[in-house]
C-alpha cells in the first residue's frame, strides 16, 4: 500500500471517470461526445446551432486531480481515489469517498454495488471491496499491534429517512445531542474478520437495497448508499476512526421537482437539496470557519462527523456516460464536480 501519489496529499480530491458506450447506445446510433486526452482533462464536444441552423461542436475542457476513461479498470480508479485515504482511518481520521452523477453512469458499478445483476465477481473489484481488503492488509501488517477492531454499516438515505440495509431496511431515528453528535439509533454494526465476511456483507445489503425493484421504477437511483468500514479501539470500544463511502442518488433526479407525480416531486426536492448541501459542506473544507449546512439534508446530517476534525479526507468521483443523448446532464455533473473542486 503506498500514500505516494501526489494527490494523496490533498484534503480533498476531485476525479472524473467515463464509462464506456453500451450495445444499447451503439445499436441506437448515440455519439461518444467525451474525449479523456490526458490524465487530467476531460472535453465535452456538445452539439449546437449556429443561428443560420449548420451544427457545430463546442468544446469544453475541464480539469481534476484525475480524469478517467472508458478504458480505465475499478482497480485503477480505486488506486487514484480511495485507496490513499484508507491509512487515514489509522491515524484516528476520518474519510469519504462519493460516486456522484447521473443514474446510468457507472456509480454503482465503481463503488461495487452491482451485485444483483453482476454477480459475486463483479462486486468483489468495486470499491467497498478494494477498500476492506486494504483496511484488513494494514491491520495485520502495519498496524498489528494498534488494539483495533473492524466494523460495517450500510444504510439508505430515501427521500430523507435512513434505511438499515444489515437489518431487513429498517427505518433509523437520526438524533442530535447538545454537543451536535449525531446518532443514528439503533443502527447495525456487523463486526468483520476478514474480506471474505465484507463481500458477503455487501452482497446482503445490495440485494436488500435492489429487492423489491423493477426497473421502471429504480428506486435505487432515488437513494444515497452508505458503506462504512469502522475502526473501534479493543477495549473501549470507542470510535478511532471511520471510512464512509457513498453511492449517490442520480443527479438528475434532482430535476424531478417539475413532475406531475408528488412522490416523485419530493423525492427529486429531497435528492436536489442534499446534493447542494454536500457541496457546500464539501467546498467549506478547505477554509476553516466557514459555514457548513450539515442539518440541510439528512445525508450531510449523518455524515457529520467525517467532515469535522483536522483529520478528515474527501474525494469525489463524479461519473459521466460518453453519449449525446446525455451530454446535458454529464455537463451538470461536471460543473458539479468543478465547483466541489473550487477553493
Ligand atoms: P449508476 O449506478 O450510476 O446508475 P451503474 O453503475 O448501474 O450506473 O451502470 C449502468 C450500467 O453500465 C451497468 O450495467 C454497468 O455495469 C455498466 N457500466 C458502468 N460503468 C462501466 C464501466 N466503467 N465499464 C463497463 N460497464 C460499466
Ligand atoms: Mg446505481
Amino acid at each position: 500500500l503506498t500514500s505516494s501519489d501526489p494527490i494523496s496529499n490533498h484534503q480533498i480530491c476531485v476525479c472524473v471517470r467515463k464509462r464506456p458506450m453500451n450495445r444499447k447506445e451503439v445499436n441506437k446510433k448515440d455519439v461518444d461526445v467525451l474525449t479523456v486526452p490526458n490524465r487530467e482533462n476531460v472535453i465535452v464536444h456538445e452539439p449546437k446551432l449556429k443561428v443560420d441552423l449548420t451544427k457545430y461542436l463546442e468544446n469544453q475542457n475541464f480539469r481534476f486531480d484525475y480524469a478517467f476513461d472508458e478504458n480505465a479498470t475499478n482497480e485503477m480508479v480505486y488506486r487514484y481515489t480511495a485507496k490513499p485515504l484508507v491509512e487515514c482511518i489509522f491515524e484516528g481520521g476520518m474519510a469519504t469517498c462519493f460516486a456522484y452523477g447521473q443514474t446510468g453512469s457507472g456509480k454503482t458499478h465503481t463503488m461495487g454495488g452491482d451485485f444483483a445483476t453482476k454477480g459475486q465477481q463483479d462486486c468483489a473489484k468495486g470499491i467497498y471491496c478494494l477498500a476492506a481488503r486494504d483496511v484488513f492488509k494494514l491491520l495485520h501488517t502495519k498496524y498489528k499491534k494498534s488494539e483495533l477492531k473492524v466494523s460495517s454499516s450500510f444504510f439508505e438515505i430515501y427521500s430523507g429517512k435512513v434505511f438499515d440495509l444489515l437489518n431487513k431496511k429498517a427505518k433509523l431515528r437520526v438524533l442530535e445531542d447538545h454537543k451536535q453528535q449525531v446518532q443514528v439509533v439503533g443502527i447495525k454494526e456487523e463486526p468483520i474478520d476478514n474480506a471474505d465476511d465484507v463481500l458477503r456483507l455487501i452482497q446482503h445489503g445490495n440485494l436488500v437495497r435492489t429487492s423489491g425493484q423493477t426497473s421502471a421504477n429504480q428506486h435505487s437511483s432515488r437513494s444515497h448508499a452508505v458503506f462504512q468500514i469502522i475502526l473501534r479501539r479493543k477495549n473501549t470500544n470507542k470510535l478511532f476512526g471511520k471510512f464512509s463511502l457513498i453511492d449517490l442518488a442520480g443527479n438528475e433526479r434532482g430535476a424531478d421537482t417539475s413532475s406531475s407525480d408528488r412522490q416523485t416531486r419530493m423525492e427529486g426536492a429531497e435528492i436536489n437539496k442534499s446534493l447542494l448541501a454536500l457541496k457546500e459542506v464539501i467546498r467549506a473544507l478547505n477554509r476553516k470557519g466557514a459555514h457548513q449546512p450539515f442539518r440541510a439534508s439528512k445525508l450531510t446530517q449523518v455524515l457529520r462527523d467525517s467532515f469535522i476534525g483536522d483529520n478528515s479526507r474527501t474525494c469525489m468521483i463524479a461519473m459521466i456516460s460518453p453519449g449525446m443523448s446525455c451530454c446535458e446532464h454529464t455537463l451538470n455533473t461536471l460543473r458539479y464536480a468543478d465547483r466541489v473542486k473550487e477553493l
